[in-house]
């Protein structure tokens, strides 16, 4: 059915190229780019063999020129953007360039600003409406799945939902006493901003960290959560009609905050460059260099992921509570494509995304954010490719 190029081959990639490639019949041909050759090269050795054919290219995301030109040479139906954050707007230059749809997990921000917002890719709307081309933004798990299960909760389960808790918690464990699940410059400079939350038509802020709830959870138990600021916030408070409310809580270990504080104490979180040695670092890339990558816990992480969303709201003149949420094993998902679940419940939203576009369920040219499609196929993929959801009636607080 057609082509899709992946630029990136980090964790999420990885999931993403192997899913892509269980999906022959829609994915007939996968193109891996990014920075380091080598990467590709060891990704495409995995996926050898199937019936989706794969190649691989060197390519700098960052340089427009670069990366619209090998665009324009393998001709890909869509682009996932499955690199950082940093290099959001430059691939959505290139695709513009090209005239290809885009796709990707997370919005941008700007290297020099701890500071994500939609503000910079909703800009793209008018250049990619004009241009006849699909943007999906934020097609990973959070954002992504919680925001088609926000959909799919408004279109079938309320007149109009008031309440949104998104609950991110994770009971894996990878017998690190520090280690991030994903990018650890990405984690780390979310964890260190002041979290906000959305109440009658305004961001509230409160210092990090300083929100605490603790959930008794379907299949893994009590866990404690933290309030976050977290995007899809944002473009959920625009897109869910009648919401007075939306919150996002992520669990953290005592060890990983203890670890997290004493770091930011000496200035190891620190984007700032400082001089070392007669040369300009920044002490957050330094401590990257230095901790795990995440893509080497995934044979040591065992436990499960458990992340949804309540909603509270209407239906019938009746007030109702409805849990959405999806289950993921650590173990399952390494024996399956050989990462842990962060990267995996990542990795098949954003092969799902991608399937959406190439089979026309989900094009309308312009750039939207997932809650804005029909919810329906996306989540009956999610049942077939490996991320099932469960619904029932909303988890006990523990106060
Ligand atoms: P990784 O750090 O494992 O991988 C990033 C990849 O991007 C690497 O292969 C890296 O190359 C490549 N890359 C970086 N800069 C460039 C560039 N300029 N040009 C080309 N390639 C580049 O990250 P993850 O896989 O963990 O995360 C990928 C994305 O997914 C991130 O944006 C993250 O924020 C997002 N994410 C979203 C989630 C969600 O639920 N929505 C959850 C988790 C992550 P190299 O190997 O050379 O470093």
């Amino acid at each position: 059915m057609g082509k899709a190029m992946i630029i990136g081959a980090g964790g999420v990639a990885g999931v993403a190229a192997h899913k892509c490639c269980q999906n022959p019949d829609v994915f007939e041909e996968i193109c891996i780019a990014s920075r380091t050759l080598e990467k590709c090269e060891a990704l495409k050795a995995k996926l050898d063999g199937g019936k989706t054919k794969v190649s691989v290219a060197q390519v700098d995301a960052d340089n427009v020129e670069m990366l619209s030109g090998l665009i324009k040479e393998y001709k890909p139906d869509i682009v996932m953007n499955l690199a950082l954050p940093y290099q959001d707007l430059s691939i959505m230059d290139a695709c513009l360039a090209a005239g290809v749809h885009y796709l990707d997990t997370a919005n941008y921000e700007p290297p020099d600003t701890a500071k994500f917002e939609y503000s910079h890719q909703w800009a793209y709307r008018d250049r990619f409406k004009n241009a006849g081309l699909t943007a999906v933004l934020g097609s990973g798990f959070d954002p992504g799945v919680t925001g088609v299960f926000s959909a799919y909760a408004a279109k079938h389960h309320f007149d109009e939902i008031s309440r949104i808790d998104i609950l991110d918690a994770n009971a894996g464990d990878h017998g690190y006493p520090f280690a991030t699940n994903f990018n650890p410059e990405i984690n780390i400079r979310e964890v260190t901003a002041n979290g906000s939350y959305f109440e009658d038509g305004k961001f509230i802020e409160v210092p990090p960290m300083s929100v605490k709830r603790e959930y008794d959870f379907p299949e893994i138990g009590r866990k404690d959560m933290y309030l976050l600021h977290h995007e899809e916030l944002e473009s959920l408070a625009l897109n869910i009609k009648g919401i007075k409310r939306i919150r996002f809580f992520m669990t953290f270990s005592q060890s990983y905050l203890n670890h997290l504080t004493v770091l930011q104490n000496v200035g190891m979180t620190s984007i700032e460059p400082i001089m070392y040695e007669g040369r300009p670092i920044v002490p957050l890339q330094f401590l990257k260099a230095v901790l795990p990558d995440p893509a080497s816990l995934g044979p040591r992480t065992k436990g499960k992921t458990n992340i949804g969303c309540i909603f509270k709201g209407i239906k019938d003149g009746q007030e109702k509570d409805y849990y959405l949420y999806n289950v993921c094993d650590h173990q399952q998902c390494y024996r399956e494509v050989g990462s842990q679940a962060i990267s995996y419940t990542t990795g098949v939203p954003a092969m799902i995304g991608a399937m959406m576009v190439l089979t026309g369920k989900w094009q309308k040219p312009g750039v939207y954010n997932v809650e804005e499609f029909d919810p329906d196929p996306f989540m009956a993929e999610l049942n077939r490719c490996g991320l099932p959801w469960q619904e029932s009636f909303a988890p006990k607080t523990v106060e």
